[in-house]
């Protein structure tokens, strides 16, 4: 129906596969569940579906019922529906609409993270959707790993920008992995925060895959894991912003003002936390 956040997604509702869900929960009401059998909408219906009802074995056979083998497409959706995500076992009276969705819902599978193994790719999502980030920097942790940031590489992909290396002069294409690991102006910026990132944890797991993904519990304390986890999601932010007003407004961003950023970013995480102090408080 809709991926949550843990598993990858947005909670974006996918409207088509609710639409079709509620008609064919609709068909279902109409003709196995109707309780007034005379009207128009519930023979015609059956005129149609009467063939379908059969082969799943909702409904007995009755030769002396008018019935159609030529099913219009919009019918023929509902065996295909029935097909793709109930099971035909399963009987009429569990085909309303917020049964289906629970079920389709209870499916869904985690996004998969290039070769990362699926336990891990749960915990990468999760890290993405944790609580102790902004909304900003849950979307840019999350588009840097769908590959959806708008770096040049990804621009050139599409024919919308002419260039695909780096905009700071490397040689190298600037892909996502380039922009927060592998320039030599993000490691510069991550030697410049080495003191915040030793405050939380040792300056040794801080790899590609950390800035990427968010760190994994090990012998680090949750609160120092989460704090640096902040960090590092605020150094990608900053690693951003400074590119974008590289390229767009022609200005540099020394390693310093980033810093500065950084911090500015990481005071506003700590009066965020202060307020839901209060308000815990208050309750
Ligand atoms: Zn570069």
């Amino acid at each position: 129906m809709f991926k949550t956040h843990d598993k990858g997604g947005k909670g974006v509702p996918d409207i088509a596969t609710i639409l079709r869900g509620t008609f064919v929960c609709h068909c279902v009401r109409n003709t196995l569940r109707a309780k007034d059998e005379s009207h128009a909408g519930f023979l015609m219906a059956r005129f149609f579906l009467l063939p379908t009802w059969r082969r799943l074995g909702w409904a007995e056979w009755d030769s002396a019922v008018p019935y159609n083998w030529e099913t219009p497409w919009f019918y023929k959706e509902v065996e295909k529906f029935i097909k793709e995500h109930g099971p035909a076992a399963s009987a009429p009276t569990q085909w309303t609409p917020k049964i289906v969705q629970r079920q389709i819902r209870a499916r869904d599978v985690s996004e998969p993270i290039g070769a990362l193994p699926s336990a891990t790719a749960d915990h990468v999502w999760r890290n993405v959707a944790s609580k102790c980030l902004t909304n900003q920097h849950k979307d840019i942790a999350w588009m840097a790993i769908q590959g959806g940031l708008p770096v040049r590489a990804f621009m050139h992909a599409r024919g919308l920008n002419r260039y695909k290396s780096c905009p700071r002069g490397c040689t190298a294409d600037e892909t996502t992995y380039h922009l927060f690991w592998e320039c030599a102006y993000a490691q510069d910026l991550l030697k410049a925060l080495i003191t915040e990132l030793v405050a939380w944890i040792p300056t040794t797991c801080i790899t590609a895959d950390s800035v990427m993904y968010g760190l994994f519990p090990g012998s680090h304390a949750l609160g120092d894991l989460q704090g640096c986890w902040r960090l590092l999601c605020c150094f990608k932010d900053v690693l951003l912003f400074s590119r974008n007003r590289l390229v767009v407004g022609k200005k540099e961003t020394s390693t310093l003002d980033c810093r500065k950023m950084i911090h500015s970013l990481l005071h506003d995480y700590a009066a965020l936390d202060g307020s839901d102090d209060d308000s815990d408080d208050e309750t």
